[in-house]
């Protein structure tokens, strides 16, 4: 765990401060659900807060109390610039280099004059003036509550900041099923429904808003599903043709990667997905148990995260992707025998 510069940064938000809030590309529940949370509470303090995000982020995170304020740094760019500019701080959530917004936005993050204060709990953070890193925390919504009970505004909690930072510790746990859910996870949760979070309305919001054709892209994906018994590995891949075949929007492939790590005995997990605008591989991997997803995406892919889920890219076409991934497990063979089952 870091923590660094608290008490300045205290004393630094004792006055009025114009402040701005900023998640990672392609944002996801937790990204969203703790810039919000994160922006709700901080406006209750007086401030005046914006959140900015690279790009899209997927429709069933738009009914989130305070989405019809983000600024998208692609399409708003003006005003985005102009937030940034004004503004006397940048809190950067869920993520943990300034790479992680995209190049665009990097390149004006890097001119910033001002401080940042980076909440995160992805590994390997980079330096920045004020910090709050820890890994073992489930989401960085559970960690803006943290945050919160450490300036011992908990009362401060109202319903939408309690909606926010239950939909980001909902999503980034699997709903409250990854090893990092632990007893304070479900102790925050419990106060967040206390505080006005309607669990039952917040997880239909975000699960049961299937479309059709979702669906029918999620039967494609499983039939495209591989297991490679001897290295506890299985994957799935997903063609531009067959994405354009069931009208693919932002957030339709979320979650597949997990039903190839459902499998029985498997315990490493991939998705590669053609991505033809960018012209690459976009890759989620998953693991159960002692199995470094993230140190596997960081040495082969680009990428990372955490142990058990991170995110890595491949300039390669689909097949030679699925030819290099294959090559490789071998290295790794030892790790692969070991079973998560008891
Ligand atoms: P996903 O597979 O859901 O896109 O990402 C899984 C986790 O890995 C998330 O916590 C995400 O932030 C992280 N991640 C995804 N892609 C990258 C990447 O390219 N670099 C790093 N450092 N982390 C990533
Ligand atoms: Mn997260």
């Amino acid at each position: 765990m870091i923590l660094k510069g608290f008490k300045e940064l205290t004393q630094f938000l004792k006055k009025p401060r114009n402040i701005v809030i900023i998640g990672h590309k392609n944002p996801d529940g937790d990204a969203i659900g703790s810039t919000l949370g994160l922006k709700h509470y901080l406006d209750k303090k007086g401030h005046n807060c914006s959140v900015l995000v690279p790009n899209e982020y997927p429709d069933f995170l738009h009914w989130l109390p305070g989405s019809e304020t983000i600024y998208r740094f692609d399409w708003q760019n003006n005003q985005s610039q102009k937030v940034i500019s004004n503004s006397d701080i940048i809190f950067l959530l869920d993520f943990n280099a300034l790479h992680r917004v995209g190049d665009d936005m990097q390149k004006t993050l890097e001119k910033y004059q001002n401080d940042f204060v980076l909440i995160d709990h992805h590994q390997q953070p980079d330096e920045f003036k004020y910090m709050f890193s820890d890994t073992e925390i489930c989401s960085t919504s559970q960690m803006v509550y943290q945050f919160i009970e450490m300036n011992h505004d908990l009362d401060l909690i109202n319903a939408p900041i309690a909606t926010c930072l239950y939909t980001g510790i909902m999503t980034d746990t699997g709903s409250f099923r990854f090893r990092s859910t632990t007893s304070k996870t479900h102790r925050i949760i419990a106060d967040l429904i206390d505080k006005g979070a309607e669990n039952d309305r917040i997880h239909t919001n975000v699960y049961d808003v299937n479309t059709y054709n979702r669906l029918l892209l999620l039967g494609q994906a499983l039939s495209n599903l591989k297991v490679i018994e001897n290295y506890k590995t299985a994957f799935i891949t997903l063609t531009n043709e067959e994405k354009n075949l069931y009208d693919y929007q932002k957030g339709d492939s979320e979650g597949v990667v997990n039903y190839a790590l459902s499998l029985k005995g498997i315990i490493f997990a991939a998705i590669f997905i053609e991505d033809i605008e960018q012209n690459l591989i976009k890759i989620s991997f998953r693991s159960k148990g002692s199995f470094s997803v993230n140190q596997f995406a960081r040495n082969h892919f680009e990428g990372g995260g955490h142990d058990n889920a991170a995110g890595g890219k491949s300039t390669l076409s689909l097949d030679e992707t699925i030819s290099k991934f294959i090559s490789l497990l071998p290295n790794y063979v030892s790790q692969l025998e070991i079973s998560y089952e008891k």
